[in-house]
């Protein structure tokens, strides 16, 4: 099962995806999560990327591509996993069917998590994540039993600096178009599943789990 997770940011394919990889016992792969930690960390990775994830620009494809090479490669990723972040670019696209094609592998979905921008803006600047554990809450939509505090792990929450509204904005602008073309790169292959993204959380699950299953009814 090799799974892509196409949407714009705050589509919610970082909170689908955690639960989605646990049922499924395949690896979640969240580029944006490997290079946040790689910045927390202070890796030269991480220096090198920061100034892009700061201000909401995408990392160039080299870099990137490096990076998912890398972790595709670890043992935990030969029997599928889930990409969520990635591709973003149809250069990245391409690298990732290279990838797969030298290990006689394929793309088994992709799917694409729908949600209008006006949702978006609302979804992202009200988006607060713990910072220990990367749980993903919200000021109104999803609340902590303890306001400012992670349920899971009990760290404090925040606000990430991309979040903000200019980066935002910036970001959704990045991502608009390209995501675009590369849903419709999936679906001249026939890959492509378009989900309601706009739904409450329960329901979007259900959605992603039926096209994961190739259960219709
Ligand atoms: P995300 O958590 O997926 O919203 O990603 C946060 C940031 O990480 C993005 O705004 C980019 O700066 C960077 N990033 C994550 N994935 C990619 C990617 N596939 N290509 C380029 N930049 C990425």
């Amino acid at each position: 099962m090799q799974v892509v997770f196409l949407g714009l940011p705050g589509a919610g394919k970082g909170t689908q995806a955690v639960s989605i990889a646990e049922e499924f016992r395949i690896p979640h792969i969240a580029t944006g999560d490997m290079f946040r930690e790689a910045q927390a960390a202070k890796t030269p990775l991480g220096k090198e990327v920061q100034e892009y994830l700061d201000r909401g620009l995408l990392v160039p494809d080299e870099l990137t591509i490096r990076l998912v090479r890398h972790r595709l490669g670890q043992p935990d990723a030969r029997h599928g996993f889930l990409l969520d972040g990635f591709p973003r670019t149809l250069p990245q696209a391409k690298a990732l069917d290279d990838m797969l094609a030298e290990e006689n592998l394929a793309l088994t979905h992709v799917l694409y998590l729908e949600v209008s921008q006006a949702e978006l803006l609302q979804r992202l600047t009200g988006r607060r994540v713990c910072s220990a554990c990367g749980a993903n809450y919200h000021v109104t939509l999803h609340q902590p039993r303890i306001e400012g505090t992670c349920d899971r792990c009990g760290s404090a929450l925040i606000q990430r600096p991309d979040d903000r509204p200019e980066p935002v904005t910036v970001r959704l602008q990045e991502n608009l178009e390209r995501t675009g073309m590369l849903a419709e790169f999936y679906e001249a292959r026939g890959l492509l599943g378009k989900i309601d993204g706009e739904g409450p959380i329960g329901h979007v699950y259900d959605e992603i789990r039926r096209a994961l299953r190739g259960d219709h009814s």
